[in-house]
């Protein structure tokens, strides 16, 4: 997988919620405590995607929301 690709992952919001979303650079499990920004301008159900940056190796990228794409 390119750097460019791992700059946006997609996905469940369920997962993501309860920390099992995986850094696509470390593996760390990250989660709602390492968000940095929210992206609640596209409906139905804000926040459609987050910017996130890991907490062990400082990477930062964005999160979609497979289930409000
Ligand atoms: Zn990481």
């Amino acid at each position: 997988m390119s750097v460019d690709s791992r700059r946006r992952i997609t996905v469940d919001r369920r997962d993501f919620i309860n920390y099992r979303t995986k850094c696509p650079f470390c593996g760390e499990t990250v989660g709602p405590r390492f968000v940095t920004r929210e992206h609640l301008d596209v409906p139905p159900a804000p926040p459609y995607a987050a910017s996130v940056r890991c907490p062990r190796c400082r990477e930062a990228y964005e999160v979609v929301f497979s289930d409000s794409a």
